[in-house]
């Protein structure tokens, strides 16, 4: 078996992707010696590609995920997936340490509010429905998996935009069905037309989502931002560059 930190192999790199920050390092990445691939879950059904290699679908939990590191000779784990990502981030350490593989979190901060910003944190998504007072008009932004936690929210109006629609809809919601970024034109207008008074939303960070919350400051919109889950310690960078550099040393 290939060992994973053996300094006379050629590097190989395996993106754990799912975002921007993903195939924007799969595009810095692009041209240079190293081999890489990104890895998707698959979740949707036409996913913003990177360029280079891509593989799709689970591993089959961290055990799966170590033997992929083995097998495929990886050197080096860059876990760029999303903040909510807690599984796979979870499984990228136990597997890393198993396969002798170098491992480094591409971690964004999160968002913190602007001083007179009408924001609850809230520690989860039931703690984020449990906060929405009665006639609240509500935009959730948390993607598809975890609409259930709302769907006993009455006396509401919700909003829900999501990429592609969940296959349970409570009646009376509306599904806006739109794939980000958006600009702060755009998010405007959506806050205005539905007249939305709540935002749901991860704290996910990405400077390609933040429009949202400059709007719903703008328009006096309440923000119930979901802190983000805790993940197993790992060396960390925040941004691409000190991703490329720790690739190079
Ligand atoms: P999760 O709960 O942490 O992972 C669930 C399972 O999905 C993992 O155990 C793994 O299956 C598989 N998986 C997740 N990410 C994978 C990847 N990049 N490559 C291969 N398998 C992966 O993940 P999630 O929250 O469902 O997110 C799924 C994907 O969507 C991630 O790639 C993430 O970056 C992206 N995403 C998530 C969110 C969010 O809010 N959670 C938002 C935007 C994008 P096995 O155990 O079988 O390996």
């Amino acid at each position: 078996m290939t060992k994973g930190n053996d300094m006379t192999a050629p590097k190989r790199i395996l993106i754990l992707g799912g975002t921007a920050e993903a195939r924007a390092l799969a595009d810095r990445l692009a041209g240079r010696a190293e081999d890489v691939i990104t890895s998707l879950a698959g979740r949707t059904s036409a996913p913003s590609l990177p360029v280079g290699k891509v593989r799709t679908g689970g591993f089959g939990g961290a055990e799966g995920l170590a033997r992929y590191l083995a097998e495929t000779a990886v050197t080096h784990l860059v876990d760029a997936t999303h903040p909510f990502a807690a599984r796979i981030s979870a499984n990228a350490v136990i597997a890393a340490r198993a396969a002798n593989v170098r491992l480094l979190r591409l971690e964004r901060p999160a968002w913190t509010p602007p001083a007179d910003a009408n924001w609850i944190d809230v520690p989860d998504m039931p703690a984020a429905a449990r906060n929405i007072p009665e006639n609240a008009r509500v935009l959730l932004t948390i993607g598809r998996q975890e609409l259930a936690a709302f769907h006993g929210v009455s006396d509401c109006t919700i909003f829900a935009r999501v990429i592609e629609p969940p296959e349970t809809v409570p009646t009376g919601w509306t599904i806006i069905a739109a794939r980000g970024p958006f600009t702060i034109d755009q998010e405007r207008a959506l806050l205005e037309t539905h007249a939305i008074t709540h935002l749901v939303t991860k704290n996910s960070g990405s400077p390609h989502m933040a429009a949202k919350l400059e709007a719903a400051h703008a328009h006096g919109v309440a923000v119930l931002m979901i802190a983000r889950p805790r993940l197993p310690e790992a060396e960390t960078a925040a941004t691409i560059e000190d991703t490329l550099s720790w690739l190079s040393a």
